[in-house]
């Protein structure tokens, strides 16, 4: 399978390239040449396939360089928890992703793409990533010991929870945490700078473990695909909500659809930080400066893979708005649903989790509809806003407790060229 940079359609590349490279040349997102349906027989079965055997499925047409075997095996070691569907109200269901290793869903991309990279056997590479929370645990995790692979996160300092830091900032050996005088748009936009420096990409082989990154991005398709086997027997129609920040979710949701899940709308659902959701109502992509929220994973304000989202419908804003709906909450909406979510329903969820919920209330589902939102993230690392908030203590699983009282090791930066000078002396 060849992939084609989305600011040049001729700039292609296989997988395994795409994957240690990160981004092409010209700096446009990878994109896949070639979407082809699956058999029609597959998804009216699919309630006869493992996770694994879905997974296989779904990702082997884009995966090259690599046997059907090995394949398998980093698939079996990558979906290595569960991904349960509770039933939270009558038509309401919360996908939950967050039993992996850093107790949120960006486990899934980052332990396939570090698994991916180890095969490819590319030696020095290093992995360039900012994060506005989640993204830097669930690396920090997936690529933890990973040979030939350095990673270097950069954070916003005093603006991921103490648990995402601890998560990003505890590991060591060959993992390092670098804190930002900064919002994450400034995090993200020293990354950006770094992969354009050609004092620093002669001397290194950069990648980015963003969901820019293929290897990241597609199997974040897979749980789409469980949920739909999970629920099918209701024989109504599903509809996801999907919190949304950089917007490499529900891309790879809307991708699975392309390969033909019967999902016809998407809603994604953010928090002030809202451009897509504007950008449906005016047809005008406006990004603004990032507003800091309690949803703070989905603190974006200018979310990379949206071209992603055009190219899936071929630039056709008409088509596009026929599949995809946007809302967008604030922090009071989302705090109150919080508690109400505690209360009435009995479920404990995360900010991004409510932000999601909510999509699909403003959405208003009918009976003959099922509304799934994706609990991205356990509470527990966003319990500065929840504990407080529903007036109580949760129990710390396991995941979490072993970071927790590990030192904090980062690098305090504020500047473009503090960090040229640390990847440099590297
Ligand atoms: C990253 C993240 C999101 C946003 O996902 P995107 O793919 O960037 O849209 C939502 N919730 C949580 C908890 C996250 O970590």
């Amino acid at each position: 399978m060849k992939f084609y940079s989305l600011k040049n359609p001729t700039n292609k590349s296989n997988f395994k390239d795409a994957v240690i490279k990160g981004i092409a040349d010209d700096k446009g997102l990878y994109f896949p040449e070639e979407i082809k349906k699956l058999p029609t027989n597959f998804w009216e079965t699919i309630e006869n396939y493992t996770n694994e055997e879905i997974a296989f499925t779904l990702i082997r047409p884009f995966v090259d360089n690599m046997d059907d075997a090995t394949l398998k095996q980093i698939l079996s070691e990558t979906l290595s928890f569960d991904f349960p569907v509770k039933q939270i109200e009558k038509n309401i269901y919360a996908l939950e992703l967050f039993h992996g290793p850093t107790m949120a869903f960006k486990d899934v991309g980052a332990r396939f793409m570090a698994r991916c990279l180890q095969h490819y056997n590319s030696n020095n590479v290093t992995v360039l990533v900012a994060t506005s929370g989640d993204t830097g645990g669930a690396v920090a995790n997936g690529f933890y010991k990973v040979s030939g692979v350095n990673v270097v996160i950069l954070y916003p300092k005093g603006k991921v929870s103490d648990i995402q830091e601890k998560q990003l900032t505890t590991l060591g050996e060959n993992i390092t945490a670098l804190e930002v005088s900064g919002t994450f748009d400034v995090c993200q936009d020293m990354v950006k700078t770094a992969f354009l420096d050609k004092e620093i990409t002669d001397r290194m082989q950069l990648t980015s473990a963003n969901s820019i990154n293929v290897a990241r991005w597609l199997p974040q398709m897979f749980y789409f695909a469980f949920a739909y086997r999970d629920l099918k027997k209701h024989d109504k129609e599903v509809i996801f909500s999907v919190p949304s920040g950089n917007f490499g979710n529900i891309c790879a949701g809307m991708l699975a659809q392309k390969l033909g899940m019967p999902i016809k709308t998407f809603i994604a659902s953010t928090n002030q930080n809202n451009v897509v959701t504007r950008f449906l109502q005016t047809n005008k992509y406006e990004p603004k400066p990032t507003i800091p929220t309690i949803s703070n994973a989905m603190d974006v304000g200018n979310p990379s893979n949206f071209v992603r989202i055009l190219e899936l419908y071929n630039q056709d804003i008409e088509k596009l708005k026929e599949h995809l709906k946007s809302f967008s909450f604030t922090d009071e909406k989302t705090k109150e649903t919080l508690v109400k979510l505690h209360q009435k329903n009995n479920y404990i969820a995360d900010p991004h989790g409510a932000v999601g919920y909510l999509g699909l209330k403003e959405f208003g589902l009918s009976d003959n509809q099922i509304g799934v939102f994706l609990e991205t993230a356990h509470p527990i690392k966003f319990l500065d806003v929840v504990e407080p908030l529903l007036q109580l203590k949760m129990a710390i699983p396991e995941q979490i407790n072993s970071v927790l009282n590990q030192k904090k090791h980062s690098i305090e930066i504020a500047t473009y060229q503090e960090l040229k000078e640390f990847l440099i002396k590297k």
